[in-house]
């Protein structure tokens, strides 16, 4: 088991980051937060999808007077999700000239290179840090290094060059971002914001730049961290350098929270970054949200696409079934079901999974043998093979875990 690094438990709702509680999934909506009835839409469809937490953007005072508006709609559908308001720019206005934005937001994400310039940045970020005091609400000091702080990067700039053996431009720049971080959370505690209810990031576009990051930051603090790859990029790319960057720092334990940032396809679905992060937790073993469906790749000695079908059949079934199946069934999550496409490594799969089904390969008898918990149990033959093994699915979720309740 991959020990956590131990940081300070941070409550965002009913949400507990950090502190050894398991790595939490959040995601971010993309509509006009204030198109009330498009982010309700969406932030139930992110939680639908099993995200924990859902951050969406108030970057208007039209959005601050949505929030509390979706916040009402939500808990009128029984969504439980806490909202995080993300701030840049005008945030300190925005929170104090609507309060009832403040109240329904469960935390606020402050970017500390954005949070105005000379005299006024001080006076703007202790602006928003008292409004998160005052509404007993926790914050994020997410460092972005696409909009860094002008003056500390001038400031770390000229020190370095003061250096006897200067750092190179890129570990400069990691120097940079967890300076930020850090001084921010420094000011915020000063302020009066006790330390757990203080989250850091420092989001970087580069896997390497990030792994180094966020190395820097679990040595040198004890806040809960939120980790993601900053404008990871679209489809397989993105999904790829996020996995890549993120499976590196959960191994070391590093990162309590974990946000995808997949630019999605036109007309593509938003709660594909949240099925990305569960499947990161969830093969390396570190947290279960669905059944796992093991699948053989297919090779020459299956010429049918029959499989692959029964095996994508599976998988979307069992993801349709989780959000009621998670309250239902509790345990559901961590059974395997193995589809293979033929005889040579399907038996030995399907033994290993709680329930396997290996298919008939080319020129191999038209039987489909299933194995439950180890055992043979029938042979499907004939039509209607895909109908029959997911009865047999259902049949064993409902008697396995727990029954209705
Ligand atoms: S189980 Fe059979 S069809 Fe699947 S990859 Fe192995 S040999 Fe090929």
């Amino acid at each position: 088991m991959i020990s956590r690094h131990r940081t300070v438990q941070v409550r965002i709702g009913k949400v507990a980051v950090g502190g050894g509680a398991p790595v939490v999934v959040q995601s971010m909506t993309n509509t006009d937060t204030a198109d009330v009835e498009a982010t309700v839409a969406q932030v139930r469809a992110l939680a639908r999808a099993g995200s924990e937490l859902v951050r969406l953007t108030v970057n208007t005072a039209e959005a601050a007077e949505a929030v509390p508006r979706i916040r009402d709609a939500l808990d009128a559908a029984g969504v439980e999700v806490p909202l995080i308001g993300d701030f840049h720019f005008n945030g300190h206005r925005l929170l104090a000239e609507h309060p009832a934005c403040a109240e329904a937001l469960a935390k606020y994400r402050i970017n500390p290179g954005n949070v105005g310039s000379g005299e006024k940045k001080d006076a703007q970020f202790a602006s928003m840090i008292e409004t998160a005091i005052r509404y007993d609400r926790a914050v994020r000091i997410g460092v972005n290094w696409g909009s860094l702080d002008k003056a500390l990067v001038a400031r770390m700039m000229d020190e370095n060059a003061q250096r006897a053996e200067p750092l190179d431009a890129d570990a400069v720049m990691r120097e940079i971002m967890v300076a930020s971080a850090l001084e921010s959370a420094h000011k915020a505690e000063a302020l009066g914001l006790s330390r757990d209810h203080i989250v850091l990031s420092c989001k970087m576009s580069g896997v390497q730049d990030l792994i180094a990051v966020y190395r820097l930051l679990a040595e040198r603090t004890d806040h809960a961290l939120h980790l993601g790859l900053t404008e990871a990029g679209m489809g397989s790319k993105g999904i790829v350098a996020s996995t890549a960057a993120l499976a590196v720092l959960l191994q070391e334990g590093i990162g309590d929270t974990i946000r995808i940032s997949l630019t999605p396809e036109p007309g593509g679905d938003r709660a594909e970054e949240v099925r990305v992060a569960q499947e990161i937790l969830q093969s390396m073993g570190l947290r279960a949200f669905m059944p796992a469906v093991i699948a053989c790749p297919g090779c020459g000695r299956t010429t049918s696409t029959y499989f692959q079908q029964l095996a994508q059949d599976i998988q979307s079934y069992l993801r349709e079934q989780m959000p009621v199946w998670r309250e239902r069934y509790p345990g559901v999550e961590t059974m395997d079901v193995a589809v293979m496409g033929c005889v040579v490594n399907g038996p030995g799969e399907s033994k290993h999974a709680n329930i396997g089904i290996s298919l008939p390969g080319t020129g191999e008898r038209p039987a489909a043998p299933v194995y439950i918990d180890g055992e043979k149990a029938v042979t499907l033959k004939g039509e209607g093979i895909a109908e029959a093994f997911q009865a047999i699915v259902e049949d064993y979720v409902r008697s396995h875990y727990g029954g209705e309740r």
